[in-house]
């Protein structure tokens, strides 16, 4: 992981340098993440906007990429993505590294393609708790059809 962090640093020291290694840089990205991932992550780059969130005061921050239609996005905190494929492929698997939303975040900054929004430390909060719960819950089908249905039980559990 910090050799994939350094490798995506390099890729600004590249871009900036007009590029001789930036083949280099891409083929190191190939060799760690596997084609599909940087694939993924080249098409979100080229067409979706990833968006870092901070908070004004406790600079607290996490990323929104724009998912596929719909008004859908991932939400990445690092080392997370709330996609299902993060979910499936990456903690399942100890030699996937990220998936491509992770590594559109690490190549977005270094390739100049990364929004920022500042946001209240309240406001944020309220945004990030949305941005975790909402893109989880509809992995779930169960839960997404009977958001409440367990609830009775539980509180007549309650003394
Ligand atoms: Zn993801």
């Amino acid at each position: 992981m910090e050799l994939l962090k350094s490798v995506c640093a390099n890729v600004r020291r590249d871009a900036d340098a007009d590029a001789p290694l930036w083949s280099e840089s891409w083929s190191a990205l190939h060799h760690l993440c596997g084609q599909s991932t940087l694939d993924g992550a080249a098409e979100i780059l080229d067409r979706k906007m990833v968006t870092r969130l901070v908070a004004r005061r406790s600079r607290r921050e996490y990323f929104l990429v724009e998912g596929n239609g719909r008004g859908k996005s991932h939400t990445c905190v690092p080392g997370f993505c709330t996609c299902k494929s993060f979910c499936l492929s990456v903690a399942a698997k100890p030699d996937l590294l990220v998936c491509k939303h992770e590594l559109a975040v690490l190549l977005a900054e270094p390739l100049g393609k990364l929004h920022n929004n500042e946001l209240e430390d309240d406001e944020w909060a309220k945004a990030f708790s949305h941005a975790m719960t909402m893109p989880m819950m509809e992995y779930d089908p169960h839960l997404a059809a009977s958001p409440v249905k367990d609830a009775p039980a539980q509180l007549a559990l309650m003394p």
